[in-house]
């Protein structure tokens, strides 16, 4: 077999100042090489796929700026929604090629009426890891119930820690809400529970240290995330995104910061702990320091298509396979097509690059 090196983009070594060391790979595969019929889930540059984001909804009841339009969003006609049964199944099969984390997400999951019960039968698929990201407005009720149908933990989305920018970047919803399930998760052993913030220039960009402090207060993990081009808007620019490397400076100039030890190369998240022992940080840039070179992740819309990027159009529905009476080999194959028709990479710093046709919500972040 003949074998070519691809060469991408990894993940930056701050204590190179930044800068992105190129990941040498031996794909182990020619372009011509056939996709692998049976082993883990692969794509052509020998990025092996374990992790699955469910969307079991496109629905939301918030509306942040960076997501969704404030009004005359069209959702998914409800006959189209996969059910609990056609995701269990989807994920068993996923299960069986390998995937042992998965994370439900959305629009909002909890929106979505008896998500426990879907955690439920999910949770007898022995996976290392069953996680659930929301906004956590109807988290604070659910969250027992969730935990005991077999959850792990929870990301809660949180964009700003006052009033005022949280309503102005989420539009609809509550601080003290969020605020408050956040401590409900984490009473229900939903932990550590981790804190997703979007920051956005000159909206919520003054709070970094803010959420620093927040982290090293509460022990719950910050994540900062780069406002990516998939805001139904399609108002995105660069100059609204605040880069990785601007919160990592920031917060080490008060508090000085150390990468975690022995972080898995694929999670999407930076992690750096305080040097005096505080707590904990996540840096995820996706746009200026794309990790795409150790991406092992892959997504089923809530109508029922393989996604496997969150940027790309490439999408094959299993949807005919699920409701036509199709067998489990051929749910196999479309995943298997579906991830070794991977490209290498996003392509958003490319100069042909084109925003994806779904928006975040729809396709299930
Ligand atoms: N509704 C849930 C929530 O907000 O956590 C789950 C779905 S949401 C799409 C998942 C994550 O994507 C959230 O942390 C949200 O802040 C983030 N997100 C949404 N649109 C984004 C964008 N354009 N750029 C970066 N992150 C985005
Ligand atoms: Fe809804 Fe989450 Fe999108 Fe906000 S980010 S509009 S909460 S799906």
């Amino acid at each position: 077999m003949t074998t070519v090196p691809v060469v991408i983009s990894g993940r930056p070594d701050r204590r190179l100042g930044g800068a992105s060391p190129d990941i040498d790979r031996d794909s182990g595969a020619a372009a011509s090489d056939a996709m692998p019929t049976d082993g883990p889930l692969v794509d052509p540059f020998g990025r092996v796929h374990d992790d699955l984001r469910i969307s079991v909804t496109d629905r939301c009841n918030l509306r942040c700026t960076y997501c969704m339009p404030e009004r005359g969003m069209t959702f998914l006609p409800r006959s189209t929604l996969l059910s609990f049964d056609e995701i269990v199944r989807v994920a068993g099969v996923a299960r069986g090629l390998g995937v042992t984390s998965i994370r439900l997400t959305g629009g909002e999951p909890l929106v979505r009426t008896g998500v426990a019960d879907l955690v439920a039968r999910l949770s007898t698929l022995g996976l290392d890891d069953l996680a659930l990201t929301t906004n956590g407005m109807l988290l604070g009720p659910l969250a027992r119930r969730l935990a005991g149908a077999g959850l792990n933990r929870v990301n809660i989305s949180c964009d700003s820690l006052r009033s005022e920018p949280f309503g102005s970047i989420r539009r609809r919803g509550e601080l003290a809400a969020v605020l408050q399930a956040m401590d409900v998760a984490e009473a229900a052993d939903l932990a550590p529970v981790k804190v997703n913030v979007v920051l956005l220039r000159g909206r919520n960009s003054d709070e970094i240290l803010d959420f620093a402090r927040f982290a090293r207060t509460t022990g719950r993990i910050v994540r900062f995330i780069e406002f990516m081009p998939l805001d139904a808007d399609g108002s995105w620019d660069r100059d609204q995104l605040v880069p990785g490397d601007e919160v990592f400076r920031t917060i080490s100039a008060e508090w000085p910061l150390d990468p975690v030890d022995g972080q898995p190369s694929t999670a999407p998240a930076e992690r750096f702990r305080f040097r005096d022992g505080g707590g904990e940080i996540g840096l995820i840039s996706s746009v200026t320091e794309p990790f795409c070179g150790t991406c092992n992740r892959l997504r089923l819309t809530a109508d029922g298509a393989i996604r496997n990027c969150l940027f790309s159009d490439d999408e094959r529905p299993v949807s005919d396979l699920l409701r036509g009476g199709g067998s489990d080999a051929e749910l196999a194959l479309v995943l298997r097509q579906a991830v070794w028709g991977k490209r290498s990479g996003h392509g958003i710093n490319e100069p042909g690059f084109l925003r994806p046709a779904r928006s975040m919500s729809m396709i299930g972040g």
